[in-house]
């Protein structure tokens, strides 16, 4: 006989995911890594009033890399990108909170780091394009694909129905467990 899958332990994910918390994808690059700027990067998310729920050190393999990037696999930049990607360690979180994509992209500043903004991550502390210190998810729907974990109760049962060739590309950057559900006591100062 089957043990049932225990969905119990995914429960407040797929509510996340139902609800459509936001959730964004949040990466030192590894030029930040080696530059010692992990702690400002985090520090600036936390002040704005954002929700940790996943960080790690983490050495990127090239696979990821590409299938992370895939939608820019036709730019000339791209294997550039790539070894930029993969040359170092990069710091990998997970940021919850309403409307903490688009805010984030904010908070990031503009791809190219002389056009960003003055006060913005990559307006005040890089030059250049190819090393612009920080990625964050373009849209809600990335958000979930890059963290991933929102589906894991889906998976399981996309498993359980042999469709998991469907949702291979759900989880990229965080594994079962790596993303931690809490509730920062000062929720009540940040929204009233
Ligand atoms: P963003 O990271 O702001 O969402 P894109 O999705 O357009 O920007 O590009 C992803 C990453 O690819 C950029 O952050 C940057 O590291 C790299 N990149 C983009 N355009 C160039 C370029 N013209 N030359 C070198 N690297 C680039």
């Amino acid at each position: 006989s089957k043990t049932p899958p225990k969905i119990h332990i995914f429960l407040p994910r797929l509510v996340a995911a139902l609800e459509e918390v936001d959730e964004t994808y949040i990466m030192v690059k590894p030029d930040g890594v080696q530059r010692g700027l992990v702690g400002e990067v985090i520090s600036r998310f936390e002040k704005k009033g954002f929700k940790l729920t996943g960080l790690k050190l983490f050495q990127c393999p090239r696979d990821l890399a590409e299938e992370h990037y895939k939608d820019l696999k036709a730019k000339p930049f791209f294997p550039k990108l790539i070894k930029y990607i993969t040359s170092g360690p990069v710091v990998c979180m997970a940021w919850e909170g309403v409307g903490v994509v688009a805010s984030a992209r904010k908070l990031i500043g503009a791809t190219d780091p002389l056009q960003a903004e003055p006060g913005t991550i990559r307006g005040d502390l890089a030059v250049q394009t190819g090393r612009n210190v920080v990625h964050g998810s373009d849209s809600p729907e990335n958000g979930k694909r890059e963290i991933g974990k929102a589906f894991d109760a889906l998976l399981r049962y996309y498993h359980l129905l042999n469709l998991s060739d469907m949702i291979t590309n759900l989880a990229l950057w965080f594994k079962e467990g790596e993303i931690c559900e809490w509730t920062p006591a000062v929720a009540q100062w940040l929204r009233e």
